[in-house]
Formats: C-alpha cells, sequence, structure tokens
C-alpha cells in the first residue's frame, strides 16, 4: 500500500540528518572551483563522502577523466540523479562580500551554482538510498558525476557511451532565484571550429604569394550573417574568432579559425542549419584558396519535458514547501539588492509568471507549474539525457530575486546558509520524487510512454560524433 507521508518524512530525516556534511561538501568545492574537464579535486572531494555512503564508485566513466558514477543498491528501477561542479572562469570572489572583489586576482569561480548542484544531488542519492532501505522498497540509485557543463558537455558524452541506457528514470535540478518544476525545452546546440590553413608571405613584398586564412576567416562570417535573414526564427548562430592569425599586419596570416555555436529548438534541425554554414565556410575557403578544417567542438540536444514526472515533482515540491528564509538571509541580500543587482533581465522574466516577485527579496513560493511548453533560448546537456530516460528538473530559491547568473553577486552568495537552504529544498524535492517512482513503477511506466510519445520516429543521435573526445579539442592547431 502507498504511504507517501512515511516517505515523505524519512526523506526529510535522512536529508536534515546528512545536510550539514553536504553544505560542507558544496562549501569545499566553492572554494576548489575547477573549470570543464578539470575538476579533478571536486570529484575526488564527491567520491570520498558518497563511498563512506556505501555507493560503489566507478571513475573515469566514459572515457572522461572527471566523469564518475556511484551506484547503491540492485535490482528494481534504476534512478538516475545528475550533479555538476564545474566553476567558471575569471570569477574568483571573496564569499559574502557586497561588492565586486577576488578572492584571487583572475582565478576562477562558481557563477553558475554548480558547488550546490553537485552536493545537492549527492544529497538526494545519500537519502533516498536510506529511505529504500528502511521503507523495503527496492531499486537502485546512481549518482552521476557529470563535468563540464558550462563548456563541452559533459553529459552529452556519457549519453554517447550508453551510460543512461539502463536507466528508467532522471532527475536533476539548477540553484535559481525561484522556486518551481521547469516545464520548458532548451535549444540543441552544435559547436564547430572552423579552421582555414593558408600561406604566409611578406604582405608588402610579395603579397601575391600568399593566401590569407584570416579573409577566409571574415569571408565566412560575413556569408554567415547574410544567410540570418533566411534561417528560421527561433535560430541562433553566434561566432568568437578564436585565433586570428597573429598580430603582424605586414605577414598574411597563414592559420586562422573561428568557433561557432548553432542553435535551433531541434537538434535535426540545428544539424540542418550547421550543413548550411558549413557551405559557407566551404565558399570561403575557395574563394580565398586556403584549406578548411571542420571540427565538432561539442553539442547537446534539446530538453523532451516528460510531463508525468514534471506533474510528480510539483506535487512535491508544494508538500515540502519552499525554504524559510531568516532575517540574517534578508539582511544580506536586501544590501546586496541596493547596491548591485539588476532591476531587469531575471527578475523582469520571472515577474512575468508572477508580478508580485519584482518586488520580493526572496522567493518563498512556489511557481505554479506552467502549461505552456516554452522553449527556453539556453542550452544545456541534461537535454541528452532526456532523450534516453524521462528526465525532470527543479529550480529552487538560493539566491536573492534580481541575482543573475554568471556574476560575482551569484558566487559571492555561494556559500551563504541561504544557497544552503534552496539546495537542502531540491535534495529532498528529488529524493521524494525518486522515492514514489520506485514505490509506485506505474509512473515510470506512463513517463516512459510518454517520452517514446513525445520522439515519435527520432532516436537519440548523439550531436558529437563518436571519435571526439574532450582532449582533442586543446590540439586547436593540428
Ligand atoms: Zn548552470
Amino acid at each position: 500500500m502507498r504511504n507517501d507521508r512515511l516517505s515523505l518524512e524519512e526523506i526529510a530525516r535522512q536529508v536534515d540528518a546528512k545536510a550539514l556534511d553536504y553544505c560542507a561538501l558544496s562549501d569545499r568545492i566553492w572554494s576548489m572551483p575547477e573549470l570543464a574537464f578539470e575538476e579533478h579535486r571536486s570529484v575526488a572531494e564527491q567520491c570520498t563522502i558518497l563511498e563512506r555512503e556505501g555507493f560503489r564508485i566507478t571513475t573515469n566513466a566514459g572515457g572522461i577523466p572527471t566523469a564518475f558514477v556511484a551506484e547503491y543498491g540492485q535490482g528494481g528501477p534504476v534512478v538516475g540523479i545528475l550533479g555538476e561542479y564545474d566553476a567558471l572562469p575569471e570569477l574568483s570572489q571573496v564569499p559574502g562580500s557586497l561588492k565586486h572583489e577576488f578572492a584571487t586576482q583572475g582565478a576562477d569561480g562558481h557563477g553558475c551554482g554548480h558547488n550546490l548542484l553537485g552536493a545537492g544531488s549527492a544529497l538526494a542519492a545519500a537519502a533516498l538510498k536510506e529511505a529504500l532501505a528502511i521503507e523495503g522498497i527496492a531499486g537502485t540509485v546512481r549518482y552521476y558525476g557529470c563535468p563540464a557543463e558550462e563548456s563541452g558537455g559533459g553529459k552529452t558524452y556519457l549519453a554517447r557511451a550508453g551510460l543512461f541506457d539502463d536507466v528508467d528514470v532522471a532527475f536533476c535540478w539548477h540553484p535559481h532565484v525561484i522556486n518551481e518544476v521547469s516545464a520548458t525545452s532548451t535549444l540543441a546546440e552544435i559547436q564547430v571550429y572552423f579552421r582555414f590553413h593558408g600561406r604566409a608571405t611578406h604582405a608588402a613584398m610579395s603579397p601575391h604569394m600568399g593566401r590569407s586564412a584570416l579573409d577566409a576567416v571574415e569571408l565566412m562570417n560575413v556569408g554567415v550573417n547574410y544567410m540570418r535573414e533566411h534561417m528560421p526564427t527561433d535560430a541562433r548562430v553566434h561566432y568568437a574568432v578564436t585565433h586570428t592569425g597573429g598580430d603582424a599586419p605586414n605577414t598574411v596570416q597563414a592559420y586562422a579559425e573561428s568557433l561557432y555555436s548553432i542553435r535551433s529548438p531541434l537538434l535535426p534541425d540545428a544539424q540542418r542549419l550547421f550543413a548550411r554554414v558549413k557551405k559557407i565556410a566551404e565558399g570561403a575557403a575557395l574563394m580565398t584558396e586556403t584549406t578548411l578544417v571542420v571540427q565538432i567542438a561539442g553539442g547537446s540536444s534539446n530538453i523532451i519535458p516528460n510531463r508525468v514526472l514534471q506533474e510528480v515533482m510539483y506535487e512535491n515540491l508544494c508538500r515540502i514547501g519552499p525554504p524559510t528564509f531568516d532575517e540574517a538571509d534578508y539582511a544580506f541580500a536586501k544590501q546586496l539588492r541596493e547596491t548591485a543587482l539588476a532591476e531587469e533581465s531575471v527578475t523582469a522574466n520571472i515577474s512575468s509568471r508572477d508580478p508580485s516577485l519584482s518586488s520580493k527579496i526572496f522567493h518563498e513560493g512556489v511557481l505554479s507549474l506552467s502549461s505552456r511548453e516554452e522553449v527556453e533560448m539556453g542550452t544545456t546537456d541534461v537535454g541528452d539525457v532526456s532523450w534516453i530516460v524521462p528526465t525532470a528538473q527543479c529550480h529552487t530559491a538560493c539566491f536573492a530575486i534580481g541575482t543573475e547568473f554568471h556574476t560575482w553577486q551569484l558566487v559571492t552568495q555561494g556559500k551563504l546558509p541561504a544557497a544552503h537552504k534552496g539546495m537542502i529544498l531540491a535534495a529532498r524535492t528529488i529524493a521524494t520524487t525518486a522515492a514514489d517512482c520506485l514505490r509506485n513503477p506505474a509512473i515510470i511506466i506512463r513517463a516512459r510512454a510518454e517520452l517514446k510519445e513525445r520522439l515519435g520516429s527520432h532516436s537519440y543521435v548523439c550531436p558529437i560524433p563518436p571519435e571526439v573526445m574532450p582532449e582533442d579539442l586543446r590540439k586547436k592547431l593540428a
């Protein structure tokens, strides 16, 4: 017989019993910010604590040195809980400061709260396995340590390696300024290097001997910018010139490259757009008599939302309720808001869902589950998991309303008690929702049926070709 209350209370008890340890884990990861695919110490910290909990650890998952899987239990349905832990460049910040000040000049920082994301998901996995044992529910709990969400798409590599193929349902969360279950999809993305090889020569004495790779980069960009008028309005193409060919105008540039990001609400459309961009690059090479090497640098699929799981998660988020922020939380957030937070953007966006939010310091409610499936103009590698496994995500309030992602204002709040409160809420929500799925496999059956229906005739094709590994991308000049 189902007894929802038992699980909710048991999980709350387990989360609370472990919360101090996992908040400390989040703080340690915050203090050792590591960039994409370099998260060795953050991985070691998580493996240590999960091993102590009795999880079986597989390191080097999918051949990626900073990916790992921690598994507990056997048989029954398999629940996947996704964690991240990569930081962002040059966002070092003194914690809890009200002004922008580097903790270490030029160092990296946790500007997207992935310290909380990884520790919170690990806490959910640890609390879930205790509750299952106590309640005698069969199932396997798997925490996926996923590197490089910010750049590189760690989960996409794990998906390509088949590591999600036997998972029944998957859950994730992201630290935020609001409490909600996400109903949105995201853009699929393909990242590609276009590398042009020409011939160097003295630009004044023998210009006719040179073939400029920089000319090719420029002509390609011009061509792509003309293409914009003739591509779907919901697609996005952006680029950075990642190698200009050097600083000397009197030498014809023998090598130049650009990195393109091509996005669309559906992966097959992004792939079609990529084919068009590639033709333009080939045209630029033809015009300049240079040669072209195209190298896919990464990619992520769009999210396939799962209404069945969203509804179960939403019910749990509402039952657990939002965090309670105290006077000290408010005092800091209020000062930060007055001195350093933007009035627009995130606040403006969320105000369209609940106009009263713009005047609030913290979100102490739960936004209703949106009935409209909108496409968020961003990309996440959770998308790749969602093509293979029914997946749901929640956002919880860890930061003051008005805080932008990837800013020092977010970094400064990353170790505060308010951030921990949001993380604990996420852990409870994920663990309770996962417990519901394990206790009631009919939810899993319905969630899987929904995924099958949404995919229709499509099946998952990884946007990163089989031969590309993260380390290849460092060999830029190859
Ligand atoms: Zn993030």
